[in-house]
């Protein structure tokens, strides 16, 4: 750190982002990324817009707007777009925390809530999950801040039925509740059809999992009309041109190819229960996930051991030091190919455990 390093930042602790490891060739099941490519249609739109890079990208994303706005079913005024949606989380953050409203999140969540707390210098209260890793909503009813819930949650998988969400919604018109569906796409219900219901209602969704395209940076918001324009406030005043040519192209390219999404979507759900299958067989204990992921445990391995193992034997997952969680490990759903891979080096290392 250097000496000149704002007081403000310099207890600050940055996000970790998964490995992304350039040493050797990995499984890589660590980063919840899809192991199909993107829709050629999006390479297409992507490249076409590569041509016009010497020209700004279209602030308002009107095309893109519209086109998201149409398949989800809403209007172009209540969606906003992001580079991921990281960056749509972080405007809720600024838009909706303060001193009086602080931020509401689960212990066993996105690790980020807590960064975009404290990189805005926001105050933020960490409700414990039930100890089978489930949300008990009565826990943020009573709670006067701004509640962001991943739906379904990371990195345990487990979703929260849409009339739960709707409670915490009812119950104080006065506050702010964002539902990040970064992974909704995998078996959750969409919040989305709410958003005219209910003006105090985030939904934040992303094109990083399930439109293959994490290294594009796009993501969104939708909310009634109000909200996303106070996103737009923050958007203009931080960063105008937020989503590139190529990733706008590459974007709409991914919505009008709607087959190709579901068709993806279907076979990782279709391997996600082939995979908790074999690992149940293995005598894995996991939650029910609805996600691109599964979140395992093995009574004769550790969490950790047994990451390191796989890592060794090439096979990359996600391990997290924190204490509740610590013998377990997120597996992201790959092809049907790497997770057989994955069982066989699973099994080879169960063997030699004996
Ligand atoms: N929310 C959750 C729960 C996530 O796991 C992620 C991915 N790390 C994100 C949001 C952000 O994804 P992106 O910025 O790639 O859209």
């Amino acid at each position: 750190m250097s000496k000149f390093f704002s007081a403000k930042y310099k207890n600050l602790t940055p996000y970790v982002p998964g490995e992304q490891p350039k040493e050797r060739e990995y499984v890589k099941l660590n980063t919840n990324e899809s192991p199909y490519p993107p829709s050629k249609k999006a390479v297409r739109l992507a490249e076409e817009e590569a041509r016009k890079l010497l020209l700004y990208p279209d602030p308002d994303q009107k095309v893109l707007t519209s086109a998201v706005a149409e398949s989800l079913g809403v209007k172009a005024n209540q969606v906003i777009m992001t580079n991921g949606s990281d960056e749509v989380l972080n405007f809720a953050f600024m838009a909706y925390c303060d001193h009086t409203h602080p931020a509401v999140f689960a212990d066993i969540t996105y690790g980020f809530y807590k960064v975009f707390a404290e990189v805005n210098n926001l105050p933020y209260k960490i409700i414990p999950l039930n100890r089978d890793f489930t949300l008990s909503v009565d826990d943020y009813i009573k709670e006067e801040g701004t509640v962001f819930i991943a739906n379904p949650n990371a990195p345990t998988g487990i979703p929260l039925p849409l009339s739960e969400i709707e409670r915490l919604l009812v119950s104080n018109p006065e506050r702010i509740v964002v539902i990040d569906e970064a992974y909704v796409d995998f078996g959750g219900d969409s919040a989305v059809k709410l958003v005219d219901k209910y003006q105090n209602l985030l939904v934040t969704q992303t094109f990083s999992k399930s439109r293959s395209m994490a290294g594009a940076r796009l993501g969104m918001g939708i909310a009634n009309e109000k909200i996303i324009s106070d996103l737009n406030t923050l958007k203009y005043s931080l960063n105008p041109y937020n989503v590139n040519r190529m990733t706008s192209g590459a974007g709409l390219g991914a919505i009008l190819d709607k087959e190709y999404f579901e068709n993806n979507c279907k076979e990782i759900i279709a391997t996600r229960e082939n995979t908790a299958n074999a690992l149940k067989k293995l005598g894995f204990w996991m939650t029910e996930s609805k996600a691109n992921f599964l979140f395992i445990k093995h009574d004769k391995i550790g969490g950790q051991e047994l990451y390191l193992k796989l890592k060794e034997k090439g096979v990359l997952v996600r391990h997290f030091d924190s204490e509740r969680i610590k013998e377990f490990n997120r597996v992201t759903v790959g092809s049907p190919d790497q997770m057989r891979t994955f069982i066989k080096r699973i099994e080879e290392i169960l063997e030699d455990n004996q």
